[in-house]
């Protein structure tokens, strides 16, 4: 006889960021991803709300990848009360550890600063790190009677990982975040097979990324044009893949010749924790980083590369003569000492600031994207005389034809794709192309709807 499985969509749908969805057995109940909504209006008020189901009902909580966007409330189930096991890779744990770090640091800033509570405290952070245990890439584990489990690279960020999960005999995948494959450092994405159902990502289901040789000429012109004007370029940067990507490709342009060598300063303290645990974990990276790094070259560091260290030296680097570069977090400007330097540079015409990432709606990135004349930041007007640019091929995410290309892989086998977390047109976008090209039942879950699959 067939068994039943519930799956509920309590984040992620009709909305990138915020993923967390609950899936329920017969006898055990897990939760896969437990995020933070990031970059809309609602965001606060979401991300403090209590858990929409009952945390003694679950048992387990699965971590795809340590973005704040899977992560940010492992804590917060702590806080209220959750007592399970959280699992993922060990890098994922690693990484999340200084992820959740930071972020409380900064809550606990804007506490003393605005008096907003924060998300948990540092007692429940400690309180899901020793509840939390790792499962290495390739080995298939018993998680209960019920379940089993096995972990794929997803090729999206350092330890991030694809769930296979074995239900009654049947296979149910949730992808994660997948990754742009071929990445400058990752090995690439592993392919899907046999799969029932598949729940995937689709922050790109409505549009292709500029392919490789176009992304890297576009880079390297940007930089070149950048540098000849003498300004300052200011590049956004997310602290965990996108600076490690970003200083792997600078050392490369900078050691092939192909752009002149002028100091780039990295000012972001929690890219060069991130950036460390890089370096530790070389097994992760593809074939031809390894072959690198074996061969001596430090991969993340070159002669003119300049670690900021504090607050007072990144306040300084103004009176730095240009042309320099300046990688700073936040990635979307959303926070950080990145939004320093957009006030400083964003008016002067010789220099450029490049976003490399994903641009939320509502985030001071995706208002500099759409490069107004002007632009009100923290409460300051700002005149917008810079070169605006955007590279899109280094997200870490696949594009749409790649997404469908995911799926191919298992289309004859395959009965249902839950396509999650993009803005509602991306996902409805790639819902229609998933049916259209490769005849599966694919669909755009709706929010709190509780969906069947017969296992
Ligand atoms: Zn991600």
């Amino acid at each position: 006889m067939s068994k039943k499985l519930e799956i509920t969509f309590w984040g992620g749908v009709g909305a990138v960021t915020g993923a967390n969805f609950l899936v329920k057995g017969e006898f055990s109940a897990f939760i896969v991803d437990c995020g933070l909504l990031q970059g809309v209006r609602e965001a606060d008020e979401e991300n403090t709300a209590d858990f929409q189901y009952n945390l003694g009902e679950i048992d387990y909580v699965f971590i795809t990848h340590a973005h704040m966007d899977h992560i940010g409330k492992v804590p917060k189930l702590f806080a209220d009360g959750f007592t399970g096991t959280v699992f993922s890779t060990p890098e994922t744990k690693e990484i999340a550890r200084v992820m959740l770090t930071d972020a409380l640091k900064i809550m606990e800033q804007n506490k003393r600063a605005k008096n907003e509570p924060t998300l948990y405290e540092q007692d429940h952070l400690d309180e899901a790190l020793s509840h939390w245990r790792t499962i290495p890439y390739h080995t298939q584990t018993l998680v209960n009677d019920e379940f089993s489990v096995y972990l794929k690279d997803a090729g999206h960020i350092l330890g991030s990982s694809m769930f296979e999960f074995t239900y009654g005999g049947k296979k149910i995948v949730f992808t994660g975040d997948s990754g742009n494959s071929p990445t400058p450092l990752l090995k690439d994405t592993e392919k899907i097979k046999d799969a029932d159902y598949v729940v995937m990502d689709s922050v790109y289901g409505d549009r292709n990324h500029e392919s490789k040789e176009e992304r890297d000429a576009k880079f390297e012109r940007i930089l070149r044009e950048g540098i000849a004007r003498g300004g300052a370029i200011v590049i956004p940067a997310f602290s965990l893949e996108r600076t490690q990507v970003i200083l792997y490709e600078l050392n490369n342009l900078v050691e092939e010749k192909k752009i002149p060598s002028v100091p780039v300063f990295l000012d972001s303290p929690l890219a060069l924790k991130v950036t460390d645990i890089y370096k530790r974990t070389v097994k992760d990276f593809n074939q031809a980083v390894q072959k690198e790094i074996k061969g001596g070259d430090d991969i993340f560091s070159f002669p003119k590369l300049r670690i900021v260290r504090d607050g007072r030296e990144s306040k300084s680097l103004n009176e730095e003569p240009n042309p320099k570069i300046i990688i700073a977090g936040s990635g979307m400007s959303s926070g950080g000492r990145v939004i320093f330097h957009e006030m400083n540079y964003l008016p002067d015409p010789k220099s450029t600031i490049l976003l490399m990432g994903y641009q939320a709606v509502g985030t001071l990135g995706r208002a500099i994207q759409e490069a107004p004349k002007e632009l009100i930041i923290q409460g300051v007007r700002v005149p917008v005389r810079a070169r605006i640019e955007m590279i899109s091929g280094y997200s870490s995410h696949k594009d749409c034809d790649h997404l469908v290309d995911m799926i191919a892989d298992t289309a004859d086998t395959v009965k249902k794709v839950f396509v999650v977390m993009g803005e509602p047109k991306a996902s409805l976008f790639l819902v229609q192309r998933l049916r259209d090209y490769l005849d599966v039942d694919a669909l755009y879950p709706e929010r709190g709807k509780v969906y069947t699959l017969e296992c």
